[in-house]
């Protein structure tokens, strides 16, 4: 790997164009669409109308090291790497070892030290002749917000959930807050948010906006949400990144594009063998091997995929009912349990499915590999938004069981929208249970009418997704589009 300098050295001296900076969470789900797109703003140096373009990924210390395990210790603008097309950049959260902060006092703390992390790497990036002209941050990110005030350097916000949690943000943070939370104990009460073709029900709302539980984390996120929904709009802020694509969601980003600057550039998902993908968790080799052979020896569309993400832990109650619910469908079956994704010891349920020789159990597989695989028949997965695009570019019909933040209205897309999948009901403790999952997954699997139209659906929804996706369509021009948006910053 080339180090930073070698890179940039080849543009000689004063960079003159654009370099976004882009800052993430360390969440893998947050770091490969950050990447993606980072490589993506990089390969349009010089196209026309784009102007030269750089742009650095900036994470947290704790995931960069997981990156690149020989760097340095601090995110002071040292220790930056390169892999020939982006720069990476560390910042601390003041925490440093992959922690959330659990307290007010420790939030505000960490917000701090991300704020003078950036500032110390903006300051660098301007000392090295290539000042950042824009910040990109995924999501809410505070820190990234009061770096870009302080600065004077525009902010553009990359939503990298659904184009309609965008809007129920939107719209809860103007004018409709009140309704949502007077109704958030009733699932079935339905909201008509301006522009969205029809209402959205309480269950389906992003979980954080509906809570009943009163939790300090909960409270913590609206309250940072509120913060950037207010400051959406101004001069300086006005262009939102979303990854998501027209044919997947044309209300929601016409309704938004009514207040703000919204570019759908999606979807990025990142497994082309430019855009190789990032794995934070352990993948070695050989496992990859062991389950990429044994999907090659199962019949075409035969197989069960099931994972839960990157973030979700399985309590052992849900993993026996997991294992019940494969041992009912008695189909092969894919799952994913990571070794950090277990709340209690589930081995008992684990060991027992595994002796039954049915399936194939990992830690860790590279999902949209797998998704493409011939032998995958149906994907139950929690709805987190990168996993929602992948299958539908990839074409698998989907058992959608939500849990929290963004799932529920990707499980209302996946299933009410699109119609390319079932949701698998949660019970009153949140599990889904043995029985739910195989109803879900046979009805799927089955010849039935829904069956079939379903994996038309899909089949339909992975080509529009390629489409949107292909060398020079919908997401490179509305990309290209945002660069030279952002052109007149700089003049
Ligand atoms: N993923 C993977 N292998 C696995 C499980 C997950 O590559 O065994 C990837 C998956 O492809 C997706 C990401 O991890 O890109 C999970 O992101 P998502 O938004 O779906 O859920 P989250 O992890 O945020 O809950």
């Amino acid at each position: 790997m080339a180090t930073d300098t070698q890179q940039h050295s080849r543009n000689g001296g004063m960079h003159t164009g654009h370099h976004f900076l882009i800052v993430a969470y360390g969440f893998q789900s947050h770091l490969n669409p950050c990447r993606v797109l980072a490589h993506r703003l990089a390969r349009l140096h010089g196209v026309h109308g784009s102007g030269p373009v750089l742009a650095t990924v900036s994470l947290p210390v704790s995931a960069h090291r997981r990156m690149f395990p020989s760097s340095g210790d601090v995110g002071n603008g040292e220790d930056t790497a390169t892999d020939g097309v982006v720069s990476y950049a560390p910042y601390s959260d003041g925490l440093d070892d992959g922690s959330m902060a659990r307290d007010g006092e420790a939030r505000a703390r960490s917000r701090q030290a991300t704020f003078e992390s950036l500032s110390s790497l903006l300051a660098t990036f301007a000392a090295r002749g290539r000042p950042v002209t824009c910040v990109v941050c995924s999501m809410v990110l505070p820190a990234a917000l009061d770096v870009a005030r302080e600065h004077a350097i525009p902010l553009a916000v990359y939503w990298i959930q659904p184009a309609t949690v965008l809007a129920a943000y939107y719209h809860y943070f103007h004018g409709h807050g009140d309704l949502v939370t007077s109704h958030a104990a009733d699932p079935a009460y339905e909201v008509s948010l301006p522009g969205l073709h029809r209402p959205l029900r309480i269950r389906d709302f992003p979980s954080f906006l509906v809570d009943t539980t009163g939790s300090e984390l909960v409270k913590f996120f609206n309250e940072s949400a509120r913060e950037l929904f207010e400051h959406l709009g101004d001069p300086g802020c006005t262009k939102v990144l979303v990854n998501t694509f027209d044919e997947l969601e044309p209300a929601a980003l016409a309704a938004m594009k009514e207040h703000l600057d919204v570019f759908a550039v999606g979807p990025v998902i990142g497994f082309s063998s430019t855009e190789a993908r990032i794995h934070l968790f352990n993948h070695a080799g050989a496992d990859e091997k062991r389950y990429m052979e044994w999907l090659g020896a199962q019949a075409a569309r035969s197989v069960v995929y099931v994972s839960f993400g990157s973030i979700w832990t399985y309590s052992k109650k849900q993993m026996e009912e997991i294992a019940n619910g494969l041992r009912r469908c008695g189909r092969p079956y894919l799952l994913v349990v990571r070794n950090d994704g277990r709340q209690e010891d589930v081995s008992r349920s684990l060991d027992d499915v595994v002796l039954e020789g049915q399936g194939m159990v990992v830690e860790w597989c590279d999902q949209p590999k797998v998704l493409s695989h011939p032998s995958v028949g149906c994907f139950v997965t929690h709805c987190g938004w990168n996993s929602a695009l992948e299958v539908m570019a990839l074409g698998v019909p989907v058992v959608a069981a939500p849990s929290l933040l963004d799932q529920p209205t990707s499980a209302f897309l996946i299933e009410e929208e699109w119609a390319a999948g079932v949701r698998g009901e949660r019970n009153s403790e949140g599990v889904l249970t043995g029985e739910e999952l195989a109803r879900c997954v046979e009805l799927l699997m089955d010849y039935g009418q829904r069956a079939i139209e379903i994996r038309e659906r899909v089949e339909a929804l992975k080509w529009m997704a390629q489409e949107a996706a292909a060398s020079g369509g919908p997401a490179e021009r509305s990309l290209r589009s945002f660069v030279m948006a952002a052109n007149s910053i700089i003049g």
